[in-house]
């Protein structure tokens, strides 16, 4: 899919089901750490990436918090969709946590691997997860991209 912003018309390879309530500056972060790893000096294409949570409500933060308890998730996530734009009054989350997968491979892409280029890209990252998935946010704006 496409959409416009003042740089022209940028691509995006995500499905829009990922994309519903995620602020736009996440999806072109995430789209330049896709767009990093496909290019020829590094993976050379055919890594996808997979998004594993965005958007929560406060009942899906509590739902998870049982699960895995208030150490590992934040009463004041940045997945929350509670980030008003005053521009546009719009709520957004301006997190999304990911993994992704070198296809050729059949293999995942390290996570601290992950977690660093996502770091050229984002605000804020966060690696410290055991099933392998990088945390990435845009809490200062999204300036890096
Ligand atoms: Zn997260």
């Amino acid at each position: 899919m496409y959409y416009e912003d003042d740089g022209g018309t940028q691509r995006l390879d995500f499905c829009l089901h990922e994309l519903v309530r995620i602020h736009p500056s996440v999806l072109k972060s995430l789209q330049a750490v896709r767009d990093w790893l496909n290019s020829p000096e590094h993976y050379g294409g055919g890594v996808r990436i997979r998004v594993t949570d965005a958007a929560r409500t406060e009942a899906d933060n509590e739902v998870l918090a049982d699960r895995l308890g208030w150490n590992v998730v934040s009463r004041t996530s940045k997945h929350l969709v509670t980030t008003i734009e005053p521009e546009s009054g719009r709520a957004w989350c301006l997190a999304v946590d990911f993994i992704a997968i070198d296809t050729a491979e059949g293999e995942r892409v390290p996570q601290d691997l992950l977690g660093a280029v996502a770091e050229m890209f984002f605000d804020w990252v966060s690696i410290d997860y055991a099933d392998g998935h990088v945390h990435a946010d845009n809490r200062n704006g999204g300036r890096r991209v």
